[in-house]
């Protein structure tokens, strides 16, 4: 059989080798039929119901020991969308009206519904499409009686896939899953977020039809590269096990020194800490080496459910959080929804460029009740702990302003009302809009700090949709004028003796490190598992060296040009 080779997106580092596993979806098929006794199918639906949530809890605590809080809460609001009163009438009155079977009236009653998520040009909306899609195979499936999956791989094996959703992927056994291909998706895709989340390579958006690819094939997989090779010749297969045997070995000298401080060749202490969605990934941050939290995504409380937390609810979630840090730093971000994150109870309309819009704190005038409450149970729940509290989405100096002065404000409210408060805590923005980058040295002033966001600045300053996979590789922050920007931005922080952090996916890119240490950036916030070879990366640098390296490294022209740069330092020092 011919060699083929095929380039994609590079998802999830590492390099795997061995036979493919073709996951396709369970193929559902039933009758439309009339029934007899409709009682008997209302029944057996109610049945099917209960046991889909029985199933979907189970999900839900595997995914939250083995993968995070965010893999989680997707398996908390599929129970809640297999429960959802709206579509429960609509399949029962199917049943009861129309004398239809319990198969037929799921399918039809969640596909309306499905429709009805996909008609609003939103990410988000189309994103709950699938999730009721998904929830309705299952309870079909249990209806049916037909198991989840007909075969599961028994031996370590390359799932190769169309697109794998939370549900496809949390059933199979991770130690098994060598690597993950897949046709679709970007590199924010569910199955790119996830595969990282666990270690293992991942390459998506692979230019092939999984036709061709069939069970027990021999490939390769480099999730660095984004490089996908069918039945490779000897040559190849040799250097795929030397390169996968150099990684597994670096992984493991990286895992090793995990809980050693980033010391550069200089002695200079770089702090590396971790972003997290909850309680659950802040454990897991620890594991890895994290020294605190430098991006705490405070959404996921406000995601997936149909009224706003209450101030109580917020503080249980944040205290949790609070006591697994034990003190270290932990940088909390306010609310940040609207963009691809819509919460329809706060009455989202439609918008033509949802990133462009009705995002984070400017929902402030229509809301001020929300981030009220949001600073309130942080302050409270930051009692003894090293708080800090940033607003996202900042782009002119009043916003700023009104923050700080709501904070303040609340502040003393709970001190008139006799409630312990966290009384120091820092006050920061991200950066993450150009505006903000550019009028930096103004904003310093009024801040203790800066977190960067690299994902928004550089979706804003090459106008690349960062949801988009058609875009996908022009979403460059290597790019000569993100660049600029962050340099800008920890130059100006400086000037003012305040600190910056850098919390985007760049953080976590080794490549990116001697750039960003050599610019001065003071701490590095990124997924756990890129902790440690992070932390490798740093200790083989030196920030004087580096601040000359970023002086010639800058003046490049192109992303590829100084993206190369990067890589040859980095090569010479290894
Ligand atoms: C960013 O924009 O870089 C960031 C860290 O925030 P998010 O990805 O949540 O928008
Ligand atoms: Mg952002």
């Amino acid at each position: 059989m011919s060699t083929q080779h095929y380039t994609g997106l590079a998802a999830s580092p590492g390099v795997a080798y061995g036979v493919a596993w073709v996951y396709h979806h369970v193929d559902l098929q039933f009758d439309r039929r009339v029934v007899g006794d409709t009682s008997v199918e209302l029944t057996r639906f109610h049945n099917a119901v209960v046991r889909a949530v029985e199933e979907l809890q189970a999900l839900e605590a595997k995914a939250r020991t083995e993968i995070g809080d965010d893999e989680a809460a997707i398996f908390d609001a599929h129970q809640m969308f297999a429960q959802d009163p709206e579509l429960t009438a609509a399949i029962e009155a199917r049943i009861r009206d129309n004398a239809l079977n319990a198969e037929a009236a799921v399918f039809d009653s969640a596909e309306e519904y499905a429709a009805q998520f996909e008609a609003v040009e939103d990410e988000y909306f189309r994103a709950r499409a699938a999730d009721v899609r998904d929830v309705s195979r299952r309870i079909v499936r249990l209806l049916l009686g037909v198991r989840e999956m007909s075969e599961m791989p028994t031996a370590p094996v390359i799932l190769v896939a169309d697109d794998l959703t939370p549900s496809d992927t949390v059933q199979f056994d991770k130690d098994l899953i060598l690597g993950l291909v897949t046709s679709l998706g970007g590199p924010t895709s569910h199955t790119a977020i996830l595969a990282r989340s666990l270690g293992i390579p991942a390459v998506v958006s692979v230019p092939m039809s999984i036709d061709k690819v069939t069970s027990g094939m021999t490939m390769i997989l480099d999730g660095m590269a984004g490089t996908v090779t069918l039945n490779p010749g000897a040559s190849e297969l040799a250097s795929a096990q030397a390169k996968r045997e150099a990684w597994r070995a670096r992984e493991q000298t990286h895992r090793a020194r995990a809980h050693d401080p980033a010391i550069t060749r200089d002695g200079v202490h770089v702090e590396v800490v971790a972003n997290i969605g909850g309680v659950d990934d802040a454990r897991q941050a620890l594991e890895f080496g994290a020294e605190g939290v430098g991006l705490f995504r405070t959404e996921f409380l406000f995601l997936d459910r149909d009224t706003l937390p209450s101030e109580d609810e917020q503080y249980e979630a944040y205290r949790a959080v609070v006591e697994a840090m034990g003190g270290r730093p932990l940088v909390v971000r306010t609310l940040d929804i609207g963009g691809d994150k819509a919460v329809p109870y706060l009455g989202f309309a439609e918008e033509q460029n949802p990133f462009l819009g009705w995002r984070a704190f400017r929902m402030v005038s229509e809301h001020p009740d929300v981030f009220e409450a949001q600073f309130r149970a942080l302050l409270r729940a930051g009692v003894g702990a090293d708080l800090r509290i940033m607003v996202p989405m900042i782009a002119n100096v009043e916003e700023v302003r009104q923050a700080r002065t709501l904070l303040d404000r609340v502040r003393e409210e709970l001190h008139g009302e006799h409630i312990p408060y966290a009384e120091r805590v820092q006050f920061g923005i991200m950066v993450e809009i150009p505006s903000a980058a550019l009028i930096a040295d103004r904003i310093a002033e009024i801040v203790d700090f800066f977190s960067i966001g690299t994902n928004d600045l550089t979706q804003y300053t090459l106008a690349v949709d960062r949801t988009n996979p058609r875009v996908a590789p022009l979403a460059d922050t290597f790019h000569p004028a993100v660049l600029a920007l962050i340099e800008r931005t920890i130059q100006a922080a400086h000037a003012k003796g305040k600190w910056v952090g850098l919390c985007g996916e760049f953080a976590g890119n080794p490549l990116a490190a001697p750039l960003l240490l050599g610019m001065g950036l003071d701490e590095f916030s990124m997924a756990a598992m890129a902790i440690p070879e992070v932390k490798a990366a740093l200790r083989s640098l030196s920030r004087s060296e580096c601040a000359r390296f970023v002086e010639s490294a800058i003046r490049l022209s192109t992303g590829a040009e100084i993206k190369a740069a990067c890589q040859t330092l980095m090569r010479d020092l290894t």
